[in-house]
Parts: structure tokens; sequence; C-alpha cells
């Protein structure tokens, strides 16, 4: 086999080794049934118990508490934009969004088209260097839900510490983020995510809702756009994603194989500050995008001090192997992706040719 590119893509991306190469196993006939997974029924007895399995177990890795249901759904994160206002934004309400990046930009565009959705605070004249004091995060007491972007994949930036929103519903994109490390799932009524970053292959999207509000949720909206559609039906209203649900499946006993989100989550620590530190003591000739206090642990986001260099740096990192280091398109610059499966070898790598090119460069 040749060696695995060192995967800093922002998503889809890098997945354990170990998972793909058991998936590979396993893949033509499993559980003996004589059938690939993706073969089966998704009604049939085995897939029922890896789809039951991979609920119980992302339960029992996040903590999520007895009242919240966990949903695999499709359409992605970008659905969710719009799920979210058509069941919990009602005409006489008003639904409040913390703008902290392009993704939040699109999530409060599709509630406009629901209700009244407004800013609850924005870091945009900073160019969303920075995610916004929890002190000046403005709702009302009868709004609808708050919305956030726990973790902002373009801009590098993550949340540290949540806002506290009493009994308005904190609704959360953690498309980026989510498994990333232990975080108090009693303080959301909803948490959504693309799985292609950190928990499988692009697919499968998981929302975790508490169940009350499904109870609160607009009835007369479309049978697929129902979260009680799915939850009613344990997520098999409709074919599932077979296939990404083993796989997400399989990621978790990944994680749990390596300690749970609790040592995910150092490790985690232990990579950032590897490529951080080498932007850090460059004497400028890399600069951080985010400010040091909103940092992300899982994009970290860089310019090399001008741009012809910097276009070298990222045709030259390419031709050694490093993977997806170019910023997001909107934005320029480089980001490098750090999520769970990222091995802390590729991040010292990184480091290694960082400090290289720069010694050759400046
Ligand atoms: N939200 C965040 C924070 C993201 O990073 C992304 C994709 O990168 C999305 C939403 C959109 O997700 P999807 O492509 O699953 O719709």
């Amino acid at each position: 086999m040749t060696q695995r590119a060192y995967n800093f893509n922002a998503g889809p991306s890098a997945l354990p080794q170990e998972v793909l190469e058991n998936a590979q196993q396993q893949l033509v006939n499993f559980r003996e049934s004589g059938m690939s997974i993706m073969e089966m029924s998704h009604r049939s007895a085995i897939f029922d118990e890896v789809h039951n399995e991979a609920i119980a177990l992302l339960k029992k890795l996040y903590a999520i508490p007895e009242n919240y249901e966990v949903l695999f759904l499709q359409g992605g994160a970008s659905l969710q934009f719009t799920m979210v206002p058509m069941n919990f934004l009602q005409p006489d309400k008003k639904a409040s969004y913390v703008l902290s990046g392009s993704w939040s930009e699109k999530a409060i565009k599709e509630a406009k088209f629901f209700g009244l959705a407004v800013e609850a605070a924005s870091t945009k004249e900073n160019k969303y260097r920075n995610i916004p004091a929890l002190a000046d995060i403005q709702f009302n007491e009868d709004d609808a839900y708050v919305h956030i972007t726990s973790n902002n994949t373009i801009y590098g930036t993550q949340w540290k510490d949540f806002p506290e929103t009493g009994n308005v519903p904190l609704v959360a994109d953690m498309s980026s983020d989510i498994l990333s490390k232990p975080v108090d799932i009693s303080k959301f009524g909803i948490i959504y995510a693309g799985a292609q970053k950190n928990l499988g292959p692009s697919g499968v999207t998981v929302v975790i809702i508490r169940k009350d509000l499904l109870e609160k949720a607009n009835k007369e909206i479309p049978t697929m756009l129902k979260y009680t559609t799915h939850a009613d039906s344990n997520s098999l209203y409709n074919t599932p994603p077979t296939f990404g649900i083993y796989m997400l499946g399989e990621v978790l006993k990944w994680v749990e194989s390596k300690g749970g989100v609790e040592a995910i989550a150092k490790h985690n620590e232990a990579k950032a500050k590897v490529i951080y530190d080498a932007i850090d003591n460059s004497n400028g000739f890399y600069t951080g995008h985010a400010t040091p206090e909103s940092r992300s642990l899982m994009n970290i986001t860089f310019r090399v001090a001008d741009e012809e260099l910097e276009k070298q740096f990222l045709v030259e990192a390419k031709a050694a192997g490093f993977v997806g280091l170019n910023g997001h398109r909107s934005v320029g610059g480089c980001r490098a992706s750090t999520y769970n499966a990222v091995p802390l070898e590729a991040c010292e790598a990184l480091r290694d040719f960082m400090v290289t090119f720069q010694n050759k460069h400046q």
C-alpha cells in the first residue's frame, strides 16, 4: 500500500486508517451474511443492529442525556439551516443568530424564509477573527431559539464557552467540532452536524434534539422535513444512508478505543499546539487569522509572509505530500484541518515543513 497522505482536508476529511482497513475487510461479506452492508435491506436485523449500536455508542461517548433523541438524517448541515426554522420559528416569534462566519450567514439566510431572524451578535467587522464575547450576545426571553456555529471551519475560530440561554433553546451547528471535546449537551436544545469531518463519510447528518422540543415543533410542514417524522421512526422513515451509518458506527468504536472523547480532546489540543507554535515562533513569517483566544483546535488558518511566497508554500507543500492546505476559496490563505482522525505525526510533519520552508525563504 502506498503511504497514507498527510490529509488536512476541511471535509470530507481524514478517517482513521484502522477504520478504513477494517471496513475493507468487512466490505464483501458482512457478519457472515454473504452480503455487503450496503447491499442489505435497511429493515434487516443486521442493519437494525448496526444502526442502533451507532446511536447507543454516540449517546454513551458524548454523554447525551436520556431526554435527547439522536437522529441520522440526510441533506447535510445545510438542510438543517432550513429544518431548524421550519420546525421552530413561528410567525409571531423571532430567532436570534450569532454571526461568527460564513456558515452562520448561510444559516440566518434560510431562517429569514420562515420568519423574523435577527443578529444576536456579529464579528463580521473584525473579518470573523474572533467569537463574540458572551456578554455581547443579545436575545429575548421569548425568542424561538438562539443559533450559534460552534466552530467556524472557514475562519478557524471556535467557541470555548457557550452562552447561557435559560429557557430559550440554544441551537448549535457543530459540523466541524462535534465529538472533538466533551460538551455539556444539556445546555443545548438542538445540535446538528454533517458527519464528514469528525464522524465518518459524507451523507449522514447527525441531529441531537431535546425531546420536549419535538412536541412543540410546527405541525403543518412537509413530512420529510419534520423532526418528529424521523424521531417517531428511529430515523428509518425512508431509506437511510446505510453505508454511512455503518462507517459512522465504526468511527465511534475507534473513538472509544482511543479512550473516549476526553482522550481525543487532549490529543486534539496537542496536535493543534504543534502547528500554532510553528506560527507563533515564526517571527511573523506565518500569521494566524484568528485572535489567539478564539483559535480553533480543528481548523488552523494562517497566511504566509507575502502572496508570492504563500503560493509557493502551497505548491511545495502539495509536492511534499500535504493535502488540503489551501484556505477556503472565499478567503484564501492556508488552512490545516486537524480533525479527530488526523494523527499527531501529520501535524509534526507539517510543523517541520513550515520551519524548513521558512528557513529557506526568509
Ligand atoms: N456548517 C459548517 C460549520 C460547515 O463547516 C459546513 C461544511 O463544511 C456546513 C455547515 C455545510 O455542511 P454540509 O455540506 O454537510 O451541508
